[in-house]
């Protein structure tokens, strides 16, 4: 089973992220996490490409296309072996952060992201996909505290209307897919969303 964790900057995806592995181990689960960009060295060499500051340089369509190539490497090397041998894949962000973060690259052509994630992907949709939502003054405080230990990258907005737009793009994916998308509120402490999580991962997949 493929599980993918979504939300924008300081929604607490890591933290959930590694709960979860802990709580499918302890019943027994081969779990893979891992994350984007990254996950392989080729991918992680991308991760540091975009995540500098001097990568604001970067065209919105040749950002795209990075991303894009890092989880084509990412799906090749880590996630598909892994699904093939019968493990539970989980990752910090997916597909559909390229649908909410690089929405610049689509402006001169709407479909140029669906084309790059049909491509990308081929067919390697998650089976779950965890989207934690937290108002947007919230992932605008967790980055900002964050981004003062430094550790922030050029994404992580400074600007609250930013979060908000990101915000509302995640709820509209989830919206539209209501399948494979459950919305947890990331609000509360982390020992109820994470059992919010397992209860929904037990009833969507039956894990
Ligand atoms: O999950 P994490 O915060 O470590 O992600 C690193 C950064 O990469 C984030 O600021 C995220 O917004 C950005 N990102 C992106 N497009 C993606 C995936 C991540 O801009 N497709
Ligand atoms: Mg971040």
């Amino acid at each position: 089973q493929f599980i993918t964790f979504e939300g924008g900057d300081g929604s607490g995806k890591t933290t959930q992220v590694r709960r979860l592995a802990d709580a499918l181990a302890r019943s027994g689960i081969e779990v893979v996490t891992t994350r984007e960009p990254g996950g392989t060295p080729g991918a992680d060499a991308v991760r540091h490409v975009v995540l500098s500051g001097a990568a604001r340089a970067l065209g919105a369509t040749m950002e795209a296309v990075l991303f894009a190539a890092a989880r084509a490497d990412h799906l090749a090397l880590v996630i598909r072996p892994a699904l093939a041998r019968g493990a539970t894949v989980i990752c910090d962000r997916f597909h559909d952060s390229t649908r909410v973060y690089q929405v610049a690259a689509s402006e001169s052509d709407e479909r140029f992201l669906d084309r790059l994630e049909d491509a990308t992907l081929d067919g390697a949709f998650p089976d779950l996909t965890i989207i934690l939502d937290v108002p947007a003054e919230i992932g605008f405080e967790r980055a900002r505290a964050r981004r003062q230990d430094a550790v922030a990258d050029r994404f992580e907005a400074d600007e609250l209307s930013v979060h908000e737009s990101r915000r509302a793009l995640f709820l509209s994916i989830a919206n539209a897919e209501p399948e494979r998308c459950v919305v947890i509120d990331g609000r509360g402490d982390e020992d109820e969303i994470a059992a919010d999580i397992l209860a929904a991962v037990e009833d969507r997949l039956g894990l």
